[in-house]
């Protein structure tokens, strides 16, 4: 017998016809002879009902009372599910977040949870009882110590569910909601998008903009953290979904469910060389040519970066192992001739990662790293950044005494430390598992900064504080003759206005800087953890968009992702050219 929490988003149990199904569902699994604990949401778009209605009444309502308002949302579904098992014959018993224990941040509209008391639901479940737990609520303590509803934040179903599973060490956790699971792309932008069997959670969480529409990131992170497996599916049919997996299973700690810390590990990779060219031309199809040629030489690249153009040529760097120097400058140097463009290279350089759980998402940490790295006197010779790790390139001869002050800073112990780690993939992970596409991103450039260590650190520092989350960081390549360069930043549209008055102090500081904003652009990533051990998954992807005639303007990736930021007006056209260039369509 196995101990199951299902989650039922609010169109699932939109309306009673669907509450009742839902119960059928429930009650098969109850025959089946599982243990089971529910989480519902509000019914359909009860959440929004409630926040126009409180916004007929303030525009600027007090949290404490709209926690109090959408909190009954989740009330309404767990009581009528409860009444239906039981008109079922099935023994059911609705529970508020505040009654199974779960217990938060007092930080009202977005609580984080920080334990779950999970006594009397594990003397329910003893009982034969199916407990039917309120979705996006909890319970904090005031100053006064009294006891405070919160909620967790839009969308925070997925979050209670998947914490309930971690806590009671549930054998599994199965999400159900309107669509099939999640899909390799974007099903309204191309038509032969295809349903995942699995992705593990470190995939999903970069691919963000297409995972967080089917599943709360904050759910992803903690299933990725406690090593739960989620199954992801539709409420309204038996076919399977999709299965989120995690490697990592870390033990529920004093620190707060949520509040671990967010960083996990930290690790040296040596025998790494830079290879940097610049005054490439600036014309679709340079970059797919430049890596088709190294990965039919069998090159394996790891770090690619494309800063933005300079007048109308690009410059690119990027990583390979020592031992494949000699190879892949002969390589380049064939092609160079024909097309033009200068190559240098630096040996000796390692490249030092920290990992986690939405790391990119939390403003503070990679401006942290690079914090601690720029005060031990060491220079950034490139950067890459992700939703779950953030690498960059040194020289070698300061390797150790970075990882050592990382690991201060982030508080690691031994067992969280890899000097070489052996890249070990599972032989059936895919090279690519999905596109994700982001249209709400802007690119800006802070041109002529010093070529110092410490600017990057204090350009991130400025955005962290300011609360801005950066996507991408790329330092140019190129040094302006008075020896300076440029950094570029994707961020949010949103974001925009905030960075200029972040970084307005700086600028004044350094003589001749100014800021400078990209033209419109959007972001495709590939993603897929079988790439760290295939050569050539860039190639294909800069070949699919040069097919289609479209001119990359940035390139950043990493471990297991792959982001081009390319014109606005061809992000359909990308993204279909893209998901056919790795077969990802439906067969
Ligand atoms: N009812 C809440 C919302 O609409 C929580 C959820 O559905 O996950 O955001
Ligand atoms: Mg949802």
């Amino acid at each position: 017998m196995s101990l199951i929490v299902q989650k039922f988003g609010g169109t699932s149990v939109g309306d009673v016809d669907r509450i009742k199904a839902v119960a059928k569902r429930i009650a098969c699994s109850k025959d089946a002879g599982h243990d089971l604990v529910i989480v519902v949401s509000a019914m359909g778009h009860t959440t929004d009902e409630l926040t126009s209605l409180a916004q007929s009444i303030s525009m600027n309502p007090a949290q404490r009372e709209m926690d109090m308002l959408l909190s009954t949302g989740e009330q309404v579904s767990i009581a009528l599910l409860a009444m239906a098992l039981n008109e079922l014959g099935v023994p059911a018993v609705s529970m508020t977040g505040s009654q199974v224990g779960i217990v938060t941040e007092s930080a009202h509209g977005r609580a984080r949870i920080l334990e779950i008391r999970t006594d009397r639901l594990q003397s329910l479940i003893q009982e034969g009882q199916v407990v039917v737990v309120a979705g996006f609520q909890g319970t904090s303590l005031s100053s006064f110590g009294t006891a405070e509803i919160t909620t967790l934040g839009r969308g925070g179903s997925d979050t209670t569910a998947v914490a309930l599973a971690a806590a009671l060490e549930a054998d599994s956790c199965e999400i159900y909601t309107d669509v099939s699971g999640v899909l390799t792309t974007d099903p309204r932008k191309v038509k032969d998008a295809r349903l995942m069997d699995e992705v593990s959670c470190d995939e999903m969480l970069e691919l963000a903009s297409l995972g967080a529409e089917v599943l709360h990131p904050r759910a992803v992170e903690i299933a990725r953290n406690y090593g739960v497996e989620i199954m992801v599916g539709s409420s309204s049919s038996n076919e399977k979904g999709t299965k989120l997996t995690s490697s990592s299973k870390r033990s529920l700690g004093r620190e707060g469910l949520e509040l671990g810390r967010p960083v996990d590990g930290v690790e040296l990779l040596e025998n790494q060389a830079v290879i940097a060219l610049s005054h490439l031309p600036d014309r679709p199809g340079i970059a797919a040519h430049l890596f088709e040629v190294l990965s039919k030489g069998n090159v394996n690249v790891d770090l690619i970066i494309q800063s933005t153009h300079e007048g109308n040529s690009n410059d690119i760097a990027f990583t390979i192992s020592e031992s494949d120097l000699t190879k892949a400058k002969s390589l380049i140097n064939d092609i160079l001739i024909s097309i033009g463009g200068k190559i240098s290279s630096d040996t000796g350089m390692s490249k030092l990662s920290i990992s986690g759980a939405g790391i990119m998402g939390r403003p503070g940490i990679a401006a942290s790293l690079f914090d601690t790295i720029s005060r031990a006197g060491i220079n950034l010779r490139l950067i890459a950044t992700s939703e779950v790790k953030v690498s960059c390139v040194i020289d070698a001869k300061y390797g150790s005494k970075a990882l050592r002050e990382v690991s201060e800073t982030f508080e690691l112990n031994d067992s969280q430390i890899f000097l070489n780690p052996i890249q070990t993939v599972n032989s059936d992970s895919p090279e690519v598992r999905g596109l994700a596409l982001d249209c709400d991103q802007s690119q800006l450039s802070v041109k002529h900064v010093p070529d110092s260590p410490g600017t990057a650190a204090s350009l991130c520092l400025a955005m962290a504080d300011a609360g801005i989350s950066l996507d991408a960081i790329v330092q140019s390549e190129r040094q302006h003759n008075d020896g300076s360069r440029d950094i570029s930043f994707i961020l949010k549209r949103e974001d925009r206005r905030k960075a200029d008055l972040a970084l307005a102090p700086l600028l004044a500081q350094w003589a001749g800087t100014n800021l400078e904003e990209g033209m419109p652009i959007v972001k495709v990533s590939a993603v897929g953890a079988g790439m760290r051990v295939r050569a050539g998954t860039a190639a294909k992807m800069f070949r699919a968009l040069a097919d289609c005639e479209i001119n990359i303007a940035m390139i950043a990736t990493s471990e297991i992702r792959i982001s081009c930021v390319i014109p606005e007006q061809y992000a359909d056209k990308a993204l279909q050219a893209v998901h056919n260039g790795f077969n990802l369509g439906l067969v």
